[in-house]
């Protein structure tokens, strides 16, 4: 703005009086286009004045645009640009912004803007034609505004060309049509792309979970990942700064972070739960490893639900007072108050219902809590009852008794 003020300043000094008279060559006024009392050539009542024109030999010029005297526009106009023409409707051009609260509104602006080369010269240019490169005119000729060229610096070719330049209509046209389909901000692309990203990871996620849930190995990751990727599914690219993530460990480290995730919204919920019941059961692995699957059983916006607690390996030590001190441990670390157990479901083994030394008694005496109710599997129980019918007494008098024939005949078909 300074160098703008300084110009205005300078066009208003150079023409006082006594430059115009002692300047030789004639200055030309372009009447047509300063018509106006706000054009600071006609504001200056010495250029005005009769007296002065006749005494600085001014000519007085109607059409600027004739080539012969082009050339004495642009050495005496290059003082005259006004700061004061960016303020003129005609210099305005429509677009649209994001206000504050990131809504599209429309917006003016203006496409004048003055350039100065090395020597002082200035041309000016259109910020519109420019932008969409509008560098020939319809007629084919070059259009010296699209690249802040032109150097007739005059209010009535800046409107003209503001109000009738059908480049500069269409360049409007484009900047309207661009600017109002909405453009996200950058903040909203940021995290559009994040989503996009995140969405990535939680596909592999996704496919590490199926995986899972189907039995299939963890070494049918990749190809499953793979297929996927065939099939158009957006997943994080195979390698990633020199790490894959499409193997059998890495569907694995997905696992285990998905089922942290799960076990500590559980506890939340047990936390939050009034009472809590425990479903325990013992197995063991083809390996023969010996671990102990706990289910608990709590109420959640009063409903209630059974949700897989834990899996805790015994270390080949299925004792009753070893399944209690691991059953502690966890309850433990979770943080949940066994005070508020009050169910206990287990199969028929001694080591869970024994009266002295099963799970449910010590866990009794260890916690105080001697409200606990043991209750055995039903299933466990009917499927007692169902081994017990297909036997039948060897019929030798030892009162042995062994499986039926037709019975083992058809476990023996079920493998
Ligand atoms: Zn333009």
């Amino acid at each position: 703005m300074n160098s703008i003020d300084n110009d205005e300043m300078k066009s208003t000094v150079l023409i006082s009086t006594d430059q115009i008279q002692q300047q030789q060559e004639p200055i030309i006024i372009d009447l047509e286009n300063e018509s106006t009392s706000t054009s600071p050539f006609i504001s200056s009542s010495i250029l005005v004045n009769d007296n002065c024109i006749k005494k600085t030999n001014q000519i007085i010029h109607v059409a600027s645009s004739e080539p012969s005297s082009s050339k004495q526009i642009n050495n005496h106009r290059t003082m005259g640009y006004l700061s004061r023409w960016e303020k003129e409707p005609e210099t305005y051009y429509r677009t649209m912004i994001l206000n504050s609260s990131g809504e599209l509104q429309e917006s003016r602006q203006c496409w004048l803007r003055k350039k100065q080369d090395e020597n002082g010269k200035i041309t000016i240019g259109c910020f519109l034609c420019n932008k969409y490169q509008m560098i020939k005119n319809a007629n084919g000729k070059i259009n010296p505004w699209a690249t802040y060229d032109y150097s007739v610096l005059a209010l009535n070719k800046i409107k003209e060309h503001g109000l009738y330049n059908e480049k500069h209509i269409e360049a409007q046209e484009l900047e309207l049509n661009s600017k109002s389909k909405i453009q996200p901000d950058w903040k909203t692309t940021q995290s559009m792309i994040y989503t996009k990203h995140q969405q990535s990871i939680q596909n592999l996620m996704f496919t590490a979970i199926f995986i899972c849930q189907q039995y299939h190995p963890l070494n049918s990751f990749e190809p499953l990942c793979d297929l996927q990727e065939k099939n158009g599914v957006n997943l994080l690219p195979a390698e990633v700064s020199g790490i894959n993530y499409r193997n059998d460990c890495a569907a694995l480290c997905f696992l285990q972070y998905t089922a942290r995730i799960l076990h500590q919204e559980l506890v939340e919920k047990l936390n939050q739960s009034p009472i809590l019941g425990w479903l325990i059961d013992e197995s063991t692995s083809r390996t023969c490893e010996k671990s102990c699957i706990v289910y608990a059983r709590y109420v959640d916006n009063y409903e209630q639900k059974t949700d897989f607690y834990g899996l805790i390996n015994m270390n080949g030590d299925g004792t009753a007072q070893h399944i209690v001190d691991k059953l502690g441990e966890l309850w433990d670390e979770d943080g949940i108050k066994m005070k508020k157990t009050c169910w206990l479901a287990t199969d028929n083994a001694s080591t869970f219902t024994g009266i002295h030394n099963g799970v449910a008694a010590k866990l009794k005496k260890k916690y105080g809590i001697d409200y606990l109710e043991l209750n055995t599997c039903a299933a466990h129980s009917f499927a007692l009852v169902g081994s017990h019918a297909g036997k039948e007494l060897v019929g030798d008098g030892t009162n042995r008794v062994r499986t039926r024939e037709d019975v083992a005949q058809f476990e023996s078909n079920l493998g």
